[in-house]
């Protein structure tokens, strides 16, 4: 079945819940058996059960996400952050190596420079662009590939399937987020990949309004992902679980509204005088578009701008008048957002030198002539600032 018809349908059994559509909200601690032998007799891996380990709202979610995925299974967290977490420590001990992307997520990277280091873990970081070169890197006790295409901010794209091939014989895990492209986007277990991380609080949940997680995984790898998350006893709050699964079932449409928005944007971004360069996969110019094309099915809303050299009070009059786009952390509801961002200062492999200020756009869904327009006052009020 198309994605389209998976995403409506999976993980759906209103047979179970009084017809209605939605898995209800199960609010659940303990969860009692009728007799003793029920009670010794685990059925699998959603036993014994305990709230904390899922109800079927959890499961629903979980089902249509690695069914969508093309995963083996899923554990849900409270956070995309959570969700990078539990996935790297199902796999690492004190005095293993893990090569990490230097694009990668700011807070993974804190993750592997803080907590990981003071377990005795130690983490290269690498040039995104390395491709199947990142087997020079390996050492005996390397463990984890992990990667994030495109990067957060920079948008740099990988070449997933020569870097999985390069690790994989040497038997390190290939853990990639995916939050990007999300599972319609990016099929990562056709490309190599052991491991996806989805922040759920994206486009998973689509309307700013929940914080949730996720971790898939393939057969060989869940079981450890499956533990990590037992283990570590992070479980996210039924009503996020719910808001997530009902999110869900409409991230195939909103997905392609924001691509067609983000895409017409960044191409008229690419006309203006004041604009450097688009980092946005989809555009032809971009140099990761071709391992785009060629891995991805599509781009979503999220892009960066580099401006040409301008100074910070011409970006704040730009930015602050502006009507239709809020400011924040945070990205993939429905709502258009735009942030200056600063890579420069999380770099350690490669050096990021842009020719000015960069600006991050997510592309929400309102008119795309409104959104365009809107930035066009904005770089009236810069230019007069300037
Ligand atoms: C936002 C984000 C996360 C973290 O998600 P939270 O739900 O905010 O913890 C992880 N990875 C990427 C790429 C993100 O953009």
């Amino acid at each position: 079945m198309k994605d389209d018809t998976i995403i409506t349908h999976s993980g759906r059994h209103p047979e179970r819940h009084f017809g209605v559509v939605n898995t209800p909200v199960f609010r659940a601690s303990t969860i009692l058996n009728p007799t003793v032998a029920d009670l010794k007799a685990p059925k699998g891996l959603r036993d014994p059960r305990y709230g904390r380990r899922g109800t079927p709202t959890v499961f629903t979610l979980e089902d249509a996400v690695a069914e969508l995925e093309g995963a083996h299974g899923t554990v849900v967290t409270p956070s995309g952050l959570a969700a990078v977490t539990t996935a790297l420590l199902a796999f690492l001990q004190t005095g293993d190596h893990v090569l990490m992307v230097d694009c990668v997520y700011g807070p993974a990277r804190r993750f592997a420079n803080t907590f990981l280091k003071r377990m005795g873990i130690e983490t290269t970081f690498f040039d995104p662009t390395i491709g199947a070169g990142v087997a020079e890197l390996v050492r005996d006790n390397t463990k984890v590939l992990y990667l994030e295409a495109p990067g957060s901010q920079t948008f740099d794209m990988q070449d997933v399937p020569a870097m999985s091939a390069a690790v994989r014989p040497r038997g390190v895990k290939v853990l990639i987020d995916n939050t990007w492209a999300t599972p319609l986007f990016f099929k990562p277990y056709e490309h190599g990949v052991d491991v996806s991380i989805h922040a759920g609080t994206k486009y998973i949940v689509g309307h700013s309004d929940a914080m949730i997680g996720v971790v898939t995984a393939n057969e060989e790898s869940f079981d450890a992902v499956r533990d990590s998350f037992d283990t570590l006893g992070a479980c996210a709050g039924p009503d996020d679980v719910y808001l997530a699964t009902r999110g869900l079932r409409t991230m195939a449409v909103r997905l392609r509204q924001h691509q067609a928005t983000a895409l017409k944007m960044a191409q008229w971004l690419q006309t203006r005088p004041e604009v450097s360069r688009v980092l946005y996969p989809a555009l032809p110019e971009d140099p990761g578009h071709a391992i785009w094309k060629r891995d991805f099915l599509g781009a979503s809303g999220l892009f960066g701008v580099v401006l040409k050299p301008v100074s910070d009070t011409a970006v704040a009059a730009m930015l602050d008048g502006l009507e239709l786009y809020g400011m924040g952390a945070s990205w993939g509801g429905y709502e258009s957002l735009i942030l200056p961002t600063d890579a420069r200062p999380y770099r350690t492999a490669t050096a990021w030198a842009p020719e000015g200020p960069t600006l991050r756009i997510h592309a929400g869904l309102e008119d795309v002539g409104d959104l365009i327009a809107d930035l066009e006052s904005g770089f009236g009020r810069l230019k007069q600032a300037t």
